[in-house]
């Protein structure tokens, strides 16, 4: 009964999306899916993807579809939501991210807010679930004078790669670091 109930509510419910990318080797480690929300409220000057901005652009699909096609690549070892700003559809993200854990994926979460930002908006719709299913949170708005070409996974130097959930449980942030027993292609 639960799942079939889980099933309907991914037939039905819909995100609005800019892109979806099955094999990525830049969005976080390993070969992974990489879905583009559309919307975004930060505009961030020199942002790399300014069409993802209008709310109203891009192509609603359902969850179902969505789930679908992130999955189709039997290579990947996880998916990254980027955008556009997942947060903006957090409740959809949330629902997709819960799946995609289940199925044994990790999640990347790109956010132009910061980690302290959105743990203060836990009380708005998807948040706080959106950031339980995250593994990596990759934070902060583009900054174009801290843009660095050394960067991994990130634009400027005032992005953090988040450890979401020992970070949670630590009290303090956990950054991600590429550990020699954590290649970046595996
Ligand atoms: S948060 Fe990302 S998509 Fe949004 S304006 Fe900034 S760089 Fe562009």
């Amino acid at each position: 009964m639960a799942k079939q109930l889980l099933e309907s509510q991914l037939q039905k419910a819909t995100a609005r999306i800019a892109g979806l990318v099955t094999e990525s080797l830049v969005d976080g480690p390993g070969i992974r899916s990489t879905l583009f929300f559309q919307g975004c409220t930060h505009f961030c000057d020199g942002c790399h993807n300014p069409a993802t901005w209008d709310e109203k652009g891009g192509t609603e699909l359902t969850l179902a579809v969505i789930l679908a096609r992130l999955q189709m690549n039997p290579l990947i070892s996880g998916v990254t939501f980027s955008g556009g700003e997942p947060f903006c559809q957090a409740e959809a993200a949330a629902l997709l991210g819960k799946q995609l854990r289940a199925a044994g994926l990790n999640l990347w979460v790109y956010t132009g807010y910061y980690f302290e930002e959105l743990l203060a908006a836990c009380g708005k719709p998807g948040v706080k679930e959106l950031l339980m299913v995250t593994d990596v949170l990759v934070d902060g708005p583009f900054v174009k004078v801290n843009q660095r070409d050394n960067l991994v996974f990130r634009g400027s130097s005032n992005q953090r790669l988040i450890r979401v959930a020992e970070s949670i449980t630590q009290n303090r942030i956990i950054q991600w670091e590429p550990a020699a027993q954590e290649s970046l292609f595996s």
